[in-house]
C-alpha cells in the first residue's frame, strides 16, 4: 500500500488468495515461486534449487522493469524503529555465560530467586477480526511489568518490534526484577527468536532449563507458557499442539475456540491433556482474563516447585552447582 512495492514475492507461507487483489489495485507484480502455492492472476517462477541464482535474477529484473509502472501517491511512513533480533538458545547461553562457561544456570536462578517469575512465549498471528496487535501488546506490556520474561516468534515478534518493545531500552518498563537481570547481561525484556517456525527453539530452550536443574523434571513443571493472542492459523494450531505435547501449556486468544461447540473435545484438549502431557490447550478471547490465567499458571507452578515465596540469594559455590546438575 505503499505504492513502491514493485515485485512481492511469496513460498508456501501463511498468505491469501486475496493478496493478488490488493496488488492489483498499485502497480505490484505478484510471484509465487512454488507448485503448492499457485494464486489466480499471479506470477509463476518456480523455485528450483539448482537454479536459484537465475531464479532470483529473473525476479528482480521484473522488479526493475516494473518500478517504471508505478502510479498513483506514494505513502511511506516515516516511523521508524529498530530491533535487536537473534536470539537463539545458543546465543542466550552465550549472552549469560560468556564464551568459556555459557550456561543457563544465571537465568535458572534468576528464576528460583523469584527475580524472574516465569517465561511467556507470546507467539503467533495477527488476525483481521481483531484490532491489529491490541492483545499482543496488551500482554507484552503487563507481563514484562510483572517480572515475566518475554520471548517472541513469527507476526507477534514483528508486533512488538513495531512498537519499539525489541530493543535493550524497553527494560524500564519491566519489573524491578526482570530489569536487574535485563541490565546485567545486557538483553532487552522481549527477546526475538525468529519466525514462527522457530518455535521449536522455544522448546530448545525450555529442555536446557530443565537440564540445568532446580526448577523440576520436565518442561511441564516449568514456571513457563505459550500464547498466541491473535491466531489464525492452522499453522499456528499445530504449533501449538506440538508444544502441548511437549509439556508447555497454551493460549489461543482474540477469536473463539473452533472446537468450542464440543464439551468433549474441550475437556480433552485442557484436562485431558493436562492429565496425558502435563499441560493444557486453552482458548481464551478477552486479553484481561489471558493476563490472569497466565499469571496463575505461573504461579501455580511456582508453588509446586516450592519457589513460590521470597528467597534470600545464595551465592552457589561449585559443590551446590554440581548437586543440581545430579
Ligand atoms: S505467525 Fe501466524 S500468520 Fe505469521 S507466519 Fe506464523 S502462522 Fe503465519
Amino acid at each position: 500500500m505503499t505504492g513502491v512495492v514493485d515485485a512481492m514475492v511469496v513460498d508456501v507461507q501463511c498468505v491469501f488468495q486475496g493478496l493478488e487483489g490488493v496488488a492489483k489495485d498499485y502497480h505490484t507484480e505478484l510471484i509465487t515461486t512454488n507448485e503448492r502455492m499457485r494464486i489466480t492472476g499471479a506470477r509463476h517462477i518456480q523455485f528450483e534449487e539448482h537454479n536459484a541464482d537465475e531464479n532470483a535474477r529473473e525476479i528482480i529484473k521484473l522488479a526493475i522493469d516494473n518500478f517504471t509502472k508505478r502510479r498513483g501517491e506514494i505513502y511511506i511512513p516515516q516511523h521508524k524503529s529498530p530491533l535487536v533480533a537473534g536470539f537463539s538458545h545458543e546465543y542466550i547461553r552465550y549472552m549469560l555465560g560468556g564464551r568459556f562457561r555459557a550456561s543457563f544456570r544465571p537465568l535458572n536462578d534468576a528464576i528460583i530467586s523469584g527475580r524472574i517469575q516465569g517465561v511467556a512465549a507470546i507467539v503467533g498471528c495477527n488476525n483481521p477480526r481483531t484490532v491489529h496487535d491490541e492483545n499482543i501488546m496488551y500482554l507484552v506490556r503487563e507481563l514484562i511489568k510483572k517480572d515475566v520474561l518475554v520471548v517472541m516468534t513469527g507476526c507477534a515478534a514483528i508486533g512488538a518490534a513495531k512498537h519499539g518493545y525489541m530493543q535493550p531500552e524497553m527494560m524500564e518498563h519491566a519489573g524491578p526484577g526482570l530489569r536487574e537481570i535485563c541490565e546485567a547481561v545486557g538483553i532487552p525484556p522481549v527477546l526475538h527468536l525468529g519466525s514462527c517456525v522457530d518455535n521449536s527453539r522455544i522448546l530448545t530452550i525450555l529442555t536446557e532449563i530443565v537440564e540445568e536443574g532446580g526448577l523440576g523434571e520436565d518442561i511441564s513443571d516449568l514456571p513457563a507458557i505459550g500464547l498466541a493472542p491473535e491466531w489464525y492459523s492452522e499453522k499456528a494450531l499445530t504449533i501449538a499442539v506440538y508444544a502441548v505435547a511437549s509439556g508447555a501449556s497454551v493460549i489461543f486468544g482474540g477469536v473463539g475456540s473452533p472446537v468450542g461447540s464440543s464439551e468433549e473435545v474441550t475437556r480433552l484438549i485442557t484436562e485431558g491433556w493436562e492429565e496425558k502431557f502435563g499441560a493444557r490447550f486453552d482458548f481464551i478471547s478477552k486479553k484481561e482474563d489471558i493476563l490472569a490465567a497466565v499469571l496463575d499458571h505461573i504461579q501455580k507452578k511456582r508453588k509446586a516447585l516450592g519457589i513460590d515465596k521470597k528467597q534470600e540469594r545464595i551465592l552457589f559455590d561449585m559443590e551446590m552447582r554440581r548437586e543440581l546438575r545430579v
